[in-house]
């Protein structure tokens, strides 16, 4: 199915955003921290044309589903929520939005911690844009997307995601600081390449485990007195709390560092060095990591090739991201897999996306 097949005719208009993958600064963003994500090379594309009756009519490729919105006063679910918060945060902010016909195709794994909700939304919002010739900047995008996760999808999230999907490219790293949202685009270190694999692990703790980080972590900081553990910068101060506060507040503020760090210009070897370190403190601090996530950690370290490699989003499951040599992804990434199968577990390459090099 295309457009012109769901909806009788072509489209006016199209655009596209990327997923993202995290490089460095985890479980920061909500200690008011640094976060280093870039974008992966699978992106969301979104076709946008007038609708001819007075409802807006959503189709998702990936789902093969059409959703028809009847009341605007009230919120669909499903993926439409997304398309539609895109719509109503831009009238809320005073624009009007006609009636349309949205169309949307994907290859951002769902579901796998790429980002595939901030690839629609931004997609959608960049769309709508150039439809109706908007105002708005690249980091308003990221805003009203956030918005729309927040309050249509129901997704209390950061603004990472938004952000990297709307301001990085596979080619360079976001630097943002969550609190001030000061940013900096910043190069991909030297002759390396991204390689994400899933551990084939599902997050089946994530959400508990994320939680009672969090509270850890606002605890820490009420105790040493200061609004957030990014206000942290003396590693010292921290050794006074009580365990397991202290090892929870010593990932943060390392983890920081090792951002910062990259912020003054590393080579790629420092920034593998850099990731290393971020797992070690992810297993070992923040203990996040599970045994499938530090295997297969381990082997991408011990492989030549690899400069650093270290799980990423929220952990306890989902995957791990590595720094590689470039132009090497695609071996490395097969032998990989055969020795994490050797070790019991069955992982899956996210990035590179052999569909998509095999295209061109
Ligand atoms: P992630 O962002 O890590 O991929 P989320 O659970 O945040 O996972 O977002 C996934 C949801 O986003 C999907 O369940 C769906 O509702 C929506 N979504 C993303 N991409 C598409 C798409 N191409 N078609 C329809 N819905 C999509
Ligand atoms: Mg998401």
């Amino acid at each position: 199915m295309d457009f012109q097949q769901v909806f009788g005719k072509s489209p006016e208009t199209q655009a596209s955003a990327p997923g993202r993958v995290n490089l460095l600064g985890e479980h920061t963003d909500y200690n008011d921290g640094f976060v280093l994500p870039t974008t992966i090379p699978q992106s969301t594309t979104v076709q946008l044309g007038l609708s001819s009756d007075r409802q807006h009519h959503f189709y998702s490729e990936n789902f093969n589903e059409q959703v028809s919105i009847l009341d605007i006063n009230h919120t669909p679910s499903g993926f439409a929520s997304y398309i539609f918060g895109c719509i109503e945060v831009l009238q809320k902010a005073g624009y009007t939005i006609p009636s349309l016909c949205v169309y949307v195709k994907s290859s951002v794994p769902m579901g796998s911690g790429l980002s595939s909700s901030a690839a629609l939304e931004v997609a959608t919002l960049r769309g709508l844009r150039q439809l109706l010739n908007l105002p708005i900047d690249d980091v308003e995008i990221a805003q009203f997307a956030q918005q729309a996760e927040i309050h249509y999808a129901g997704v209390q999230c950061g603004i990472m995601d938004q952000m990297a999907s709307s301001l990085a490219d596979t080619e360079h790293i976001l630097f943002l600081d969550t609190r001030t949202l000061e940013r900096r685009v910043m190069p991909l270190p030297e002759k390396a390449e991204i390689l994400v694999i899933d551990s084939g692990v599902p997050r089946t703790l994530a959400s508990s485990g994320y939680n009672q980080r969090r509270a850890e972590c606002e605890e820490a900081a009420r105790s040493l007195g200061v609004k957030a553990l990014r206000d942290i910068t003396d590693a010292e101060v921290i050794e006074k709390l009580p365990e397991p506060l202290r090892r929870r507040a010593r990932h943060v503020v390392t983890e920081n560092n090792r951002v910062l760090e990259v912020l003054q210009g590393v080579t790629s070897e420092r920034f593998g060095e850099l990731m290393n370190a971020s797992h070690a403190s992810l297993r070992d601090d923040y203990e996040v990591s599970v045994p499938a996530l530090d295997t297969l950690v381990e082997l991408l370290q011990k492989t030549p090739g690899v400069f650093g490699a270290r799980l990423t989003g929220a952990g306890f499951g989902g995957a791990c991201v590595a720094l590689v040599a470039a132009d090497e992804a695609k071996s490395i990434a097969t032998h990989i897999l055969e020795q994490y199968k050797q070790a019991g577990y069955t992982g899956q390459i996210l990035v590179p996306s052999w569909e998509l090099s095999d295209a061109t």
